[in-house]
């Protein structure tokens, strides 16, 4: 697909919510269309997995970031367009990771305790000691996993 690109190149650098986003133009040899990509500037993941046809701006931004907030806190984006833990840095959400070095969160007691299971539809978290609680979750619970576990999309 790299061969059909005539000219690519940074159009503008947009700030939303604190953080850089890099907007690339891209030219195709065989159309006079045009794609534009946003990319994070500071971990450089590309965050459109559908360009734009024109320039975004930054309410087309902000807009993007709340789709995509959206999409990964209720488990419909496709893991094949987005790394969900990529995309959880970018827009500042927690996935609760190991070594999560943010003690403040509202998880209380869940420091040093050893995540067992992490439902990948809700993002719920279930501790080693918790298996009854995450078959609850999966079974009864969350409406965002079948009953294996697996996320709904
Ligand atoms: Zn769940």
């Amino acid at each position: 697909m790299g061969n059909n690109i005539a000219d690519r190149r940074d159009v503008a650098v947009l700030t939303v919510r604190g953080r850089g986003f890099r907007v690339e133009r891209i030219a195709w040899k065989n159309s006079d269309g045009l794609s534009f990509d946003v990319h994070d500037v500071a971990t450089g993941v590309c965050l459109t997995a559908e360009s734009y046809d024109w320039q975004p701006r930054e309410g087309d931004v902000v807009e993007l970031l709340d789709r995509l907030k959206s999409g990964l806190e209720d488990g419909t984006l496709d893991p094949l367009d987005h790394d969900r833990a990529e995309l959880a840095t970018v827009l500042g959400i927690e996935l609760l990771h190991e070594g999560d070095e943010d003690g403040g969160d509202d998880e209380g007691g869940a420091d040093g305790r050893e995540v067992n299971w992490q439902c990948p539809g809700c993002f719920a978290v279930f501790y080693v000691g918790e298996e009854d609680l995450a078959v609850d979750h999966v079974q009864i619970h969350c409406d965002k996993v079948d009953g294996a576990g697996r996320a709904l999309s």
